[in-house]
């Protein structure tokens, strides 16, 4: 594969003499017109047809290139929205700070978006906050502005379908054929204008395989703490791509080296950094199921992935309250209320999954209870089959449970009146006491 990226960038490429601007054509390329989806290419067509420029960009072009299968088709244009909006009968104008058009093809979106520039005010200076964030970004630009203001050299290729030509201007054929993961600019510059840069930069290294190069990784464990300048429902849309994009425990383990993890997850974070033994196992083990979901086609849940997070701090939290002497289940709410409590002003997790966070939690004390009817009781809870998965989950990473999970796991399995042998033989232990039998008391006896 090296060497088919390394045709790529062969030095014979044309390349314009003002800026870093290479053009490869057909020849000198392998990206394959058909492997594009045929809706992007009509719509390139339509705005090519119409005088605008278009290409497909990002993470599309790059997959291709490295024969993976894109998410998704982006593409980029010189038309402004309006004008997008104007040329396809099913489109929409989304967003107010800057507008994208969605183009509709039967159940299919794909997003069309203007050129864009890093907006620059009157004396030419870039509009940011006093710690460096960009406070406006959302200015029109030219092709070379709109490919410099993206994160990284491998997501700014711009591929023309209509010509079969790939452009590249910030050597991003070369950072894919040395499996870099490279921040255009400025890293620290780039990170500082938006730190969601810094998680970006991990997750494809992880997703890829690639190593970070040098410049742009120095300043990311230094940078950290600048993730507290994203909005909290930013992090969590961020952190649902780390985590439910199939390859979560690698981006962990370079999340947990780089200090990252530490600012998504403190509680946890710091429980694994003093030694706890089961927090670490519990987030690998946790990611390493979810990985093999998503590759299996499974349903994932952010719900379940944040339960097993802040398992560990929610555990230890629910035994102090215990100890302070409050019943287990009370501990258990009191512990997730202080611990969901502490995690929103970081990831804004919406209601429906703190919920079910919390029924997961429940459920831990409550599938231990299984005399007389509770556990045909528990079964039949919608949350049940995410709590049993907690339960194997939590005896994968170390926990000692008495056997609960293939408790649970021959119970499901059984006949009903296996069912209720399994819940009588829970007592065998402890034989059942019989009530001696009152003898009926004679007459003469009294
Ligand atoms: P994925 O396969 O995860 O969708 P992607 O590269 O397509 O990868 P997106 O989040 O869909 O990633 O973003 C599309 C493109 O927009 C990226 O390839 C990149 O060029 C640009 N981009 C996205 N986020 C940023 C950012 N925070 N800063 C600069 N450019 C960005
Ligand atoms: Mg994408």
């Amino acid at each position: 594969m090296l060497k088919r990226i390394g045709k790529f960038f062969d030095r014979s490429s044309s390349k314009n003499n003002d800026d870093n601007h290479r053009v490869l054509h057909p020849h000198e390329h392998s990206l394959n017109p058909k492997k594009i989806c045929k809706h992007a290419c009509e719509i390139i067509r339509v705005l090519q047809r119409n005088n605008f420029e278009a290409y497909v960009v990002g993470g599309c072009v790059r997959d291709l290139l490295l024969d993976l299968n894109p998410k998704d088709f982006d593409i980029a244009t010189n038309a402004t929205p309006q004008q997008v909006k104007r040329l396809f009968r099913r489109s929409r104008i989304i967003g107010r700070r800057f507008q994208i058009v969605h183009v509709q093809f039967g159940r299919e979106l794909i997003e069309v978006t203007t050129f864009r520039s890093n907006n620059t005010n009157q004396n030419g200076k870039v509009q940011q906050s006093a710690s460096g964030v960009l406070t406006r970004d959302n200015m029109f630009g030219s092709l070379l502005d709109d490919a410099s203001r993206r994160d990284l050299s491998i997501n700014a290729l711009y591929y023309d379908t209509e010509k079969n030509t790939l452009h590249d201007f910030c050597d991003g054929l070369e950072d894919l054929a040395k499996r870099k993961i490279r921040i255009i600019g400025n890293p620290a510059t780039r990170y500082s204008e938006d730190p969601a840069r810094l998680l970006r930069a991990v997750r494809f290294a992880a997703k890829l395989g690639f190593h970070i190069d040098s410049k742009s990784l120095k300043p990311i464990t230094k940078m950290a703490d600048s993730l507290q300048h994203v909005s909290a429902p930013r992090m969590f849309d961020e952190t649902l791509k780390l985590f439910m994009s199939g390859y979560g425990l690698a981006v962990f383990q370079l999340l947990y080296e780089y200090r990252l993890f530490a600012q998504l997850a403190p509680q946890t974070n710091r429980l694994i950094d003093q030694g706890h033994p089961t927090a670490k196992n519990m987030v690998e083990q946790a990611l390493t199921n979810t990985d093999l979901r998503i590759r299996s086609n499974k349903r994932v849940t952010p719900a379940f992935i944040y339960a097993a997070l802040l398992w560990p701090s929610v555990q230890k939290t629910a035994a102090e309250y215990e100890r302070q002497g409050h019943p287990a289940a009370s501990a258990m709410g009191k512990a997730a209320n202080e611990v969901i409590g502490n995690q929103i002003p970081i990831t804004s997790i919406p209601r429906r999954f703190t919920m079910a966070m919390r029924e997961i939690w429940a459920m831990q004390l409550t599938l231990v209870k299984r005399d007389g009817n509770r556990a045909s009781r528990s079964i039949e809870n919608p949350r049940f089959r995410a709590a049993y998965d907690f339960i194997l989950l939590r005896e994968q990473t170390g926990e000692s449970l008495n056997g609960l999970g293939d408790w649970w796991t021959r119970y499901q399995d059984v006949s009903e009146d296996e069912r209720q042998n399994m819940v009588q033989k829970l007592n065998t232990g402890k034989p059942r006491k019989r009530r001696p039998r009152r003898r009926p008391q004679s007459s003469n006896n009294a």
